[in-house]
């Protein structure tokens, strides 16, 4: 079978495992029932070690936020109660629980004194612990010891944000993880059904014990699943091993099993490496800007007028389920920095490679996707944060890490619907989460070092990912697509003094593949991205979008909250795995290793993309409801949802550029807090001042000057002038 559509027919919120084959047993419901209570656990102290100590406190920190909000009003949510199920647990697999399942509450599950009568449901999930690194690896003494507390930690998260999701329904719901719960998690785990107990353990039946529990208890109407029949090894036989009913194979399991735990689950090793990015950088000519000129602050500030600067307000929070996301994200920002222990001895990190292994097998165990590290250009560093504060570049290293967005829930998606804003906000979570908890390692081992997140960072993450060989730069503009997900990540930085030995940028051939790929801009909504050839702007060469129009559309957008749709319809928007279809594993290796095939490979790649019917929504895989959050009640949307399919037939004028442009001479002062309104029209001429790469060049070399319109906007107070 050439193309494997298994996986396309399992539903979203029935996981990564095939729970649904394993046989139940009611019986065990009242086994565990009849079981004495258990009462409080001690305050337990994490394991020893900086690394436990420190997911300890970020477990800490999510908890605090355990018990959801609970609006006004009740949800229009379904009477359905398998709907509501699907939509609660597809949530929780959309936040990576291996495994989830539902029960009613009995009375002997909660802990002594601990009721919580109006709780009759639980929603019990499952998170795998991560890999040892190997015994040569500096990270395994880091994280052998810590990875209960990794693995609680996201469990946490997880439930934390589920139980802020139902709170955000209008229904009470309280997380439970580690030693901070009122309820027995295990015992509900063997009657949710995705546990056995065998003795005093329970075991999952396809990671043993190798996983952390947590659980919400809510008084949120749920269906329950059943419990399952305690036989040890049920779910590892051949049917789990080919991967039934679309479920993720053994095959596909051992292979990233195998993997050096430095390396990711994509071979970025057989990515051909070079010297610079692909595209053209003049590094003594780009600017520092500020961060006030980007769009998103902008609109905040009011620079796009009062209906934008009103709806940026409540942008991130325009579904029920970003509620929770958004409260973590912010609850994180106190915590990124920190004080280092100077008193450490770094003497054993003297060694650069032996030190990036090590982090990249950290990072994966804490939950990037991707790793790359290289060192901070300086117009990496923003020149004003904040109300118009100057940066001083303080550290010489990025630890550059991708978060996946999730393909399965992509794959339900127009790219503009309810959930978009979502897959960005889970995705900056995360990304908090792993250089949160990284940072706070490194500097109690003696490293200064800051997560750069997309709520508070003092660096541009762009240039960062093309220097540390995590991809190239699209035509989607700003937005780096690397091989193996395309366009299907946020990013998170990690800024540290530790000596790193750095990666080299990446070459797949994205530009010959951009060059004859117009997907993204027959798709974006908006006629945001061009259609005809890079320019060059403020020192970089670039498909340069007209982000003020990209930002008006996702902030205004009345039919979902925000978009991606172009990150949806890319034709590398895929998994190139085992369990994928073969035909984009032979097109991934081909496109990767054989780059001289690529002008016979890309027109056939973007017809087949097209015809195949890539980029259309695929229903199965729609787990959430379509509300919408307005004056803190989730409504049905008003407007209702973005319904979009992919149009082929549509025709794009290649002639002719309509972008805005905004170069570094246009933008904002740093420290203007009054609104500073767009000039479009200005904008619009500003492609006149735009040189081609080749002019660019030519400039260089014959000595020229750097553009004037390379020159930012400068601070209105003297005072605040960049410190370079
Ligand atoms: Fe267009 Fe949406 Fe992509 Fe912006 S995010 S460029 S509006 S498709
Ligand atoms: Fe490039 Fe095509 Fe993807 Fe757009 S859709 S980023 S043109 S490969």
């Amino acid at each position: 079978m050439i193309i494997n559509e298994r996986n396309k027919n399992r539903p979203y919120h029935l996981g990564k495992f095939p729970f649904e084959v394993l046989d139940k047993k009611l019986s065990i419901d009242m086994e565990e029932a009849s079981h004495p209570r258990r009462t409080v656990p001690q305050d337990v102290e994490p394991h020893a070690g900086e690394l436990s100590r420190a997911a300890k406190k970020y477990t800490d920190l999510f908890l605090s936020f355990r018990t959801g909000e609970v609006a006004g009003a009740r949800a229009p949510v379904p009477e359905d109660l398998r709907r509501r199920s699907m939509d609660i647990k597809g949530g929780a697999v959309f936040l990576d629980a291996a495994h989830v399942g539902i029960c009613r509450v009995p009375e002997q599950a909660w802990l002594e004194g601990h009721e919580l009568p109006e709780h009759k449901f639980a929603v019990v999930l499952a998170v795998e612990k991560c890999r040892i690194p190997e015994p040569d690896n500096l990270a395994r003494s880091w994280v052998s010891g810590a990875r209960d507390e990794i693995a609680v930690s996201r469990a946490a998260s997880i439930a934390t944000n589920i139980a802020n999701y139902i709170g955000a329904l209008g229904y009470s719901a309280t997380a439970h993880a580690g030693d901070i719960t009122d309820v027995d998690i295990e015992r509900l785990s063997v009657i949710a059904g995705i546990t056995c107990r065998f003795g005093e353990n329970v075991i999952s039946p396809f990671l043993d014990d190798n996983i952390a529990l947590a659980a919400v208890t809510t008084a949120y109407e749920l269906a329950v699943d059943l419990p399952l029949a305690p036989v040890r090894y049920a779910g590892k036989g051949l049917r789990y091993w080919w991967g039934i009913n679309g479920a993720e194979s053994g095959r596909e399991r051992n292979r990233r099993n195998k993997r050096l735990t430095h390396m990711s689950d994509y071979p970025m090793e057989q990515v051909r490496r070079v010297e610079r990015p692909t595209t053209l950088i003049i590094d003594d000519e780009v600017p520092r800007v500020p961060k006030r000129a980007s769009f998103f602050d902008r609109a905040l500030q009011g620079d796009l007028g009062s209906r934008t600067q009103k709806e940026r307000w409540r942008f991130a929070y325009k579904h029920p389920s970003a509620y929770g996301y958004m409260r973590m994200i912010q609850g994180m920002v106190p915590i990124q920095d920190g004080e280092v222990n100077t008193g450490a001895d770094i003497t054993k990190y003297s060694d650069p490679a032996a030190n990036s292994r090590a982090i990249k097998s950290l990072s994966y165990a804490l939950g990037s996707n991707l790793t790359g590290i290289c060192e901070i250009p300086r117009y990496a560093w923003y020149s004003h944060v904040g109300k118009g504060k100057p940066v001083k570049p303080y550290h010489k290293y990025a630890v550059v890490m991708l978060i996946d967005q999730g393909y399965g829930t992509m794959e339900g998606a127009s790219g503009d619907d309810w959930i978009s804003g979502s897959q960005s906000m889970r995705a900056y979570m995360r990304g908090g989460e792993v250089a949160g908890i990284m940072a706070e390692f490194l500097r109690s081992i003696g490293f200064s070092s800051r997560p750069q997140t997309n709520i508070d960072s003092d660096v541009l993450h762009i240039p960062l990912i093309l220097w540390a060989g995590l991809g190239e730069l699209s035509r989607i503009g700003e937005l780096v697509l690397n091989p193996f997900v395309g366009p299907r990540f946020k990013s998170v930085v990690m800024t540290t003094d530790m000596p790193l030995e750095v990666d080299r940028p990446v070459d797949f051939g994205l530009q010959y593949f951009c060059n004859h790929c117009l997907k993204c801009a027959r798709e974006c909504p908006c006629d945001a991205i061009p259609v005809t050839h890079t320019v060059m702007f403020n020192g970089y060469e670039m498909w340069k979008i007209d982000a003020e129009r990209c930002a008006r559309y996702r902030l205004t957008n009345a039919r979902g909250a925000a978009c991606g749709r172009c990150m949806k319809t890319c034709p590398l928007n895929k998994v190139p795995d085992v369990d994928g279809p073969l035909l984009h594993r032979i097109g991934s290796w081909l496109g990767i290793n054989v780059m001289w095939i690529k002008p016979l490979l890309v027109p056939i790649a973007v017809y087949l993309d097209d015809r195949l019917g890539y980029g259309r929504r695929n229903p199965v895989k729609k787990w959430w409801l379509d509300l919408e959050m307005i004056n803190g009640v989730a409504v049905k949307p008003l407007a209702g949802a973005n319904q979009r399919d992919i149009d082929y037939h549509r025709k794009l004028n290649t002639d002719k550029e309509k972008i805005a442009y905004y170069p570094a001479s246009a933008m904002p002062p740093p420290d203007q807090k009054e609104p500073c309104p767009v000039d479009r029209k200005a904008a619009r001429a500003a492609a006149a001042l735009l040189e081609t790469p080749q002019q660019a060049r030519e400039r260089v070399a014959a000595g020229g000057a750097k553009p004037l319109h390379y020159i930012p906007t400068p601070p209105l107070d003297p005072a605040n002038k960049t410190i370079d």
